[in-house]
């Protein structure tokens, strides 16, 4: 096993003037510089920069970082989501490393999703319920790693499930298939 213990550090951040959110980092007891382009291959859509080295990865609504010494994860709404997520992608990166021998390790940094690529996927109704004036800005953002696909309730409707998946897909922010 890579990782065999941390040690959780959870924060408590401004989300607005009235609402708090958590990010947490774990700091592990191992060095996971080796492993960053073995999780490269398997999270959909990350970024893997091997110069720093570090890897994120965007996943529901959360920012992921991997470093060599730690992993962060942000807009948590819990202590107990932070700590449940966190012991999620420790379990992750060890299991990873323990199949490390059938994984090709991809040292690429992948080209983040393009804003018009996310647009076509939206149901382009303009009608602002994702808190934005038109789907395109919506795609920005959504681009940009600074909202989720859920934040437009007419993703959610009958018809929209495959588009909805494809969306996922493109943005990466699904746990990787076959990985519990
Ligand atoms: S809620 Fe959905 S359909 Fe409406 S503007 Fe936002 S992205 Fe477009």
């Amino acid at each position: 096993m890579l990782v065999q213990s941390y040690k959780l550090e959870i924060n408590m951040s401004p989300h607005s003037s009235e609402e708090f959110e958590y990010e947490a980092i774990a700091y592990v007891d191992a060095d996971l510089s080796q492993a960053l382009p073995y999780l490269n291959a398997v999270l959909p859509r990350g970024i893997y920069l091997p110069d720093v080295p570090a890897l994120s990865w965007r996943y529901r609504n959360h920012n992921i970082g991997f470093w060599p010494n730690r992993i962060a994860v942000d807009h948590l709404e819990s202590r107990e989501e932070a700590e449940e997520l966190v012991e999620k992608l420790v379990a992750l990166v060890n299991k990873v490393w323990e199949r490390r021998p059938e994984i090709q390790p991809d040292f690429t940094t992948h080209r983040p999703p393009q804003p018009l690529e996310v647009y076509k996927l939206l149901p382009g109704l303009n009608c602002g319920k994702c808190g934005e004036n038109s789907c395109f800005n919506f795609a920005l953002k959504l681009a940009a790693g600074q909202s989720s696909p859920e934040n437009c309730p007419h993703l959610s409707e009958k018809g929209m499930e495959e588009k909805k998946g494809q969306l996922e897909k493109l943005l990466g922010n699904r746990w990787p298939e076959g990985w519990f």
